[in-house]
């Protein structure tokens, strides 16, 4: 089969999946955003995953996306910077159209600051480190008033809700708990944050676990080898925030 008769098979698949999931749910499909995860996979997979139908995809890498998003200009991507952001490269950051993974009040400020000043408008998670795992990136849940206090004064980024990545598992289970909480949060700090600030988005599940997380509330999902299969390298564990291996 041709990559992309694959992968075309394999989007019919999980579009299948999801949307037992949301009915199981009782929600829509319209309101779960599917982002297809090509980190490590070549641009003949972001060419194939459009072409299937996918027009939001995930990088972890700001380099890679960044070559990525240059090849495939006037496509209509809209491109999720879904891994560990250092706060130096903010400014190369502020060209994608959602970072998943904002996780504290100075990284808040220096997208901020790069977006107005590159008239550019972001849109932005705050990842929240449920398991407090030294190793894991995120903002505690007692950083989080603090960081959605400083993303009401943003003046070009707008903060739109949370993610979540818990450790990773086999059993698809497993994440259920940190789903729950993570909407349970949202639910707690909705009514706190002013009006320039929404935590309607919950970035959550992925693979093995989207069904769960669906069942939990979540509003984006962000899926790699469920669509593309195993990833060609494995990622670095600095630059990867799934470093896990299952
Ligand atoms: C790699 C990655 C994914 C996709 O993982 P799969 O198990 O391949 O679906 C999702 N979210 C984040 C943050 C990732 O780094």
């Amino acid at each position: 089969m041709s990559l992309q008769a694959t992968i075309d098979a394999k989007v019919g698949a999980i579009r299948d999946r999801l949307a037992t999931a949301v009915s199981t749910a009782s929600r829509s499909v319209d309101d779960v955003r599917l982002i297809a995860v090509t980190k490590t996979f070549p641009l003949t997979h972001v060419e194939a995953a459009t072409a299937a139908g996918l027009s939001d995809l995930g990088e972890n890498r700001v380099q890679e996306a960044l070559q990525k998003k240059a090849a495939t200009p006037g496509r209509g991507i809209c491109w999720h910077l879904i891994g560990h952001l250092q706060s130096n490269k903010a400014r190369k950051a502020v060209v994608f159209d959602w970072i998943h993974s904002v996780d504290s009040v100075s990284l808040l400020q220096r997208l901020d600051q790069a977006a107005d000043e590159q008239e550019r408008t972001p849109q932005l998670l705050i990842q929240v480190d449920l398991a407090g795992e030294a190793t894991k990136h995120g903002a505690t849940v007692a950083e989080l008033p603090s960081i959605l206090e400083a993303a009401a004064s943003c003046r070009a980024v707008v903060v739109r809700g949370l993610m979540v990545l818990p450790p990773l598992l086999r059993d698809r289970e497993a994440g259920r708990p940190y789903f729950r909480r993570l909407r349970q949060l949202r639910d707690e700090l909705r009514p706190r944050v002013r009006d320039t600030v929404s935590l309607d988005e919950l970035s959550m599940g992925m693979s093995h676990d989207f069904e769960v997380a669906i069942q939990e509330g979540a509003t984006i999902v962000r899926l790699g080898t469920a669509l593309f299969g195993p990833r060609p390298r494995p990622p670095s564990v600095e630059n990867d925030q799934v470093s896990t291996e299952t």
